[in-house]
């Protein structure tokens, strides 16, 4: 990136954003030259497409309709509206993108939407947690139940959500 004050194409990133609900990124810059400080903007690209790695190491465009699927699935008549879902999967896309950019294992899809389902619906969370992550047997569901009564619903915090990888 070129620095606007003396044209260096040399500078470090000293701070990532998503602004505006994520349609661009928001980076501060920093040139190694002249040290002063500027500011882009930086469109998420949405032609570059996310690849998701499934489980045989095959490769997959990310698909968020069927991510909404998925998702409507697992809700069936809980009373979560369409746009909260919709809202939910274009969260999750907008965030892998950030983390992954073009390569993202499918399991740490299911883990954003489980992790967000948490504070929405636990019951939700709950089908969807059964069928993405394949619970072995009845002790491991159990097991994820009492963990949902010791600790209630949080909202995950942007944080929380990049440290949790
Ligand atoms: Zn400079």
């Amino acid at each position: 990136m070129l620095c606007p004050y003396c044209e260096r194409d040399d500078d470090r990133v000293i701070d990532s954003r998503a602004s505006d609900v994520g349609k661009s990124i928001r980076r501060r810059r920093e040139c190694q030259k002249c040290n002063r400080r500027f500011t882009t903007f930086e469109r998420v690209e949405k032609t570059s497409r996310l690849m998701v790695i499934k489980r045989d190491g095959t490769r997959v465009p990310f698909d968020p309709e069927k991510v909404l699927r998925g998702l409507q699935a697992a809700c069936g008549k809980r009373p979560i509206p369409e746009e909260q879902k919709i809202e939910l999967v274009r969260d999750v896309e907008e965030e892998l993108m950030q983390i992954f950019e073009r390569e993202v294992p499918s399991h740490e899809v299911g883990l954003r939407v489980a992790h967000q389902l948490k504070s929405i619906d636990p019951i939700v969370y709950i089908r969807y947690a059964s069928e993405y992550f394949d619970f072995q047997d009845l002790e491991d569901f159990s097991r994820e139940l009492s963990d949902l009564q010791d600790e209630p619903p949080v909202f995950p915090t942007q944080s929380d959500l990049f440290t949790k990888k």
